[in-house]
């Protein structure tokens, strides 16, 4: 965690950078801290084998690979290009190709599915039907949630809010599958911190589901609070999850000329972009920490025109 001096005297704020993006576990990024608690709930299952699901660009799918290598489990993800929701349709712009996480996941050793685009649901079905062809053929599965989002996901974030303490006014994070601001929020409730996330998927229910997985999380760990009203902005989505956006990738660019630090275009950009969003309209102030959750290996998976995208 360090202070980002440029960004501070720019925005009239204090603020600070949570680097989960340099964890050191296959090139970083949130997902790490989920699978140190999955990837052991899986070994006391008895499971031979984890099934998953994502994008072709996930980060947790890349994570995910790593550590069952580690752990000596194989790793069957089915994966979309662009997964979307059914009710808002496939969004327009521009969105990543191969390369990037895909690499990396098939270097990890992981076996990669890939299925043709369709809804979140279609995606969640098709791992499902992968989970029980691979038991009918021997295999012990442990069926790994969509971004490491149970409540013992929840838990490895809100394990990680000890490592802060309660210094800041508030945290902004990027939010998806929702497992990072639940365990966040519930470990900041009640303290003099502001746990705010950034949407990055513009399903209309996502609150909900967050709110869902911090009561669950506290039934986990009763040592947990369940928080108030959380904070969830989803005003920087862009066109949809998955896509780079103008504002997202003009948030991505201000970081990397300031500060020489690196964002992703489908999360921490548009964390960004909204933690921007906020300090204009004069929400923020005190001292301010942005969670940077990883995803750079998803940057080098788009073509050289993202950097020119909303420039000017
Ligand atoms: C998965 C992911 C997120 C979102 O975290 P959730 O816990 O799924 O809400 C944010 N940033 C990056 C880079 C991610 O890979």
């Amino acid at each position: 965690m360090h202070r980002l001096a440029r960004l501070s005297a720019r925005l009239g704020l204090d603020l600070w950078i949570k680097r989960d993006d340099l964890t050191g576990f296959a090139m970083g990024g949130n997902k790490g801290r989920k699978l140190e608690y999955l990837i052991a709930d899986a070994l006391a299952s008895g499971a031979d084998t984890v099934v998953g699901c994502g994008s072709l660009q996930s980060n947790f799918v890349r994570q995910l690979a790593a550590a069952c290598a580690m752990a000596g489990l194989s790793c069957v993800a089915v994966v979309m290009r662009l997964p979307f929701d059914a009710a808002m349709g496939k969004p327009d712009g521009l969105a990543p190709g191969s390369g990037g996480n895909a690499l990396l996941d098939r270097l990890f050793g992981a076996e990669l599915r890939l299925v043709p685009d369709g809804p979140w649901e279609e995606l969640y079905d098709r791992a499902e039907a992968a989970a029980l062809e691979l038991e009918r053929g021997g295999c012990r599965v442990y069926r790994i949630p969509i971004g490491g989002s149970s409540p013992l996901g929840a838990y490895a974030f809100a394990q990680a809010a000890v490592e802060v303490g309660e210094e800041f006014d508030a945290i902004v994070t990027a939010s998806s599958s929702g497992s990072t601001h639940a365990g966040l929020a519930s470990a900041f409730a009640g303290s003099g911190t502001r746990v705010i996330g950034i949407a990055c998927d513009p399903e209309p229910d996502l609150k909900d589901e967050i709110a869902d997985l911090a009561e669950r999380l506290v039934d986990l760990e009763p040592s947990l609070r369940v928080p108030g009203e959380l904070e969830l902005r989803q005003d920087s989505v862009g066109a949809g999850y998955g896509v780079a956006s103008p504002e997202g990738m003009a948030a991505l660019r201000l970081m990397a000329h300031s500060e020489g630090i690196v964002l992703d275009p489908i999360y921490s950009a548009k964390a960004f972009a909204g933690l921007l969003r906020l300090a204009e309209a004069g929400e923020l102030r005190g001292k301010v920490l942005f969670w940077h959750t990883g995803g750079t290996p998803a940057l080098l998976a788009f073509s050289e025109e993202i950097v020119e995208l909303g420039a000017g």
